[in-house]
């Protein structure tokens, strides 16, 4: 069976957020009003995502990515990805995670099925690292980075968001990372999401073109799109480098017409857009014990409603998809 929307685009992917908590404050991606956590029974039980994404793989959903709030906070997480990795149809297990419990976590994960990690690193200087996050824990990300490396999880995507008079002056050390190790270090243009930065967004947003050029020893001829499906990145290779430098720019670039996503939140909302207020309930039929193809069902309308592409570009800098990241899933 495959999923695929009114305009021609396959849906394969699936973004499930096990969690709206995070031990980080990063500020722009805490929700700066409204309460600031879901309570525990808004959240959807690991039963309930698993039937979920069990009627997702029986849809068509080949691939699934963690995401949070921080997933590794959740209790069972790892329990929770060894069962996700034995479900029939599935054929890739990502995690996206801020690295503070990653290297205590990695080999656990990794024998859980989990192979592809995203790891958000906005700096490589401690002070900032407080700054930016809340905590003094750089250390703990690197540590984190090293053990993922060590236990053989490919690819290792270091996922940097670039703010100007924050970080913009970090992206050529970043990206020097790629020299030594095969990581791929992406930066991402800041999004206008509901978060205490939005009011400063403006101030923070930097351009990909501009960020891109403050790499010098990128051949720009050389910038070609993500070669896997989970790819909005383009991506290139400092001359000698193992890894890679991605470029994200979901305010620059459309990468809509390409989009092959679907993100569930924590509290069982299924979103087809992350820039769009449109959700669809699930949790209210999982809770009314929805048989699998009830679930299908809703997976299939959910995938007839998914807007072409976002507004973001006429609605400059408004926040159009309703929730800070933390409450969605990145
Ligand atoms: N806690 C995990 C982590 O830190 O990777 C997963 C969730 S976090 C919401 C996922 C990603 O969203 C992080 O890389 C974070 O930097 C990014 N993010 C949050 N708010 C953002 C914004 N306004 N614009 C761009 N990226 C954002």
């Amino acid at each position: 069976m495959e999923l695929v929307d009114s305009y021609g685009r396959k849906i394969d992917y699936l973004r499930i957020s096990i969690t709206d908590h995070c031990n980080l404050k990063c500020y722009y991606c805490t929700p700066f009003s409204g309460r600031s956590h879901l309570e525990r029974s808004e959240i959807l039980t690991y039963e309930e995502m698993l039937n979920v994404a069990g009627a997702a793989a029986a849809s068509g959903i080949t691939k699934i990515r963690i995401t949070g709030g921080e997933p590794l906070v959740r209790k069972g997480v790892v329990g929770f990805c060894r069962m996700l990795s034995e479900i029939d149809g599935l054929k890739s297990l990502a995690l996206t995670t801020n690295g503070i419990y990653l290297e205590e976590m990695a080999e656990p994960l990794f024998k859980a099925g989990v192979r592809r990690i995203n790891i958000s690193l906005d700096t490589l200087k401690p002070e900032r690292f407080e700054k930016i996050t809340g905590y003094n824990w750089l250390p703990r990300v690197l540590a984190g980075i090293k053990r993922a490396e060590e236990i053989g999880m490919h690819p290792i995507k270091i996922n940097t968001v670039v703010m100007r008079g924050i970080n913009d002056d970090e992206i050529e050390a970043l990206a020097s990372l790629t020299l030594a190790k095969p990581y791929h270090v992406r930066f991402i243009e800041l999004m206008p999401t509901n978060s205490s930065a939005y009011d400063d967004y403006k101030m923070l947003f930097v351009p990909v073109e501009e960020f891109m050029k403050k790499i010098h020893r990128i051949d720009r001829v050389k910038i070609e799109p993500a070669m896997d499906s989970y790819g909005p990145a383009r991506l290139c290779k400092l001359p000698g480098a193992v890894g890679k430098v991605g470029f994200i720019a979901p305010v620059s670039w459309h990468f809509c017409g390409s989009c092959n996503r679907l993100r569930l939140t924590a509290d069982g909302k299924i979103k087809t857009c992350l820039f769009s207020r449109d959700e669809i309930d699930i949790k209210a039929a999982l809770r009314a014990r929805a048989t699998q193809d009830d679930i299908i069902d809703i997976f299939r309308r959910s995938v007839a409603e998914k807007p072409a592409g976002h507004q973001l570009n006429s609605k400059a800098h408004q926040n159009a998809c309703g929730r800070a990241m933390r409450a969605i899933g990145g």
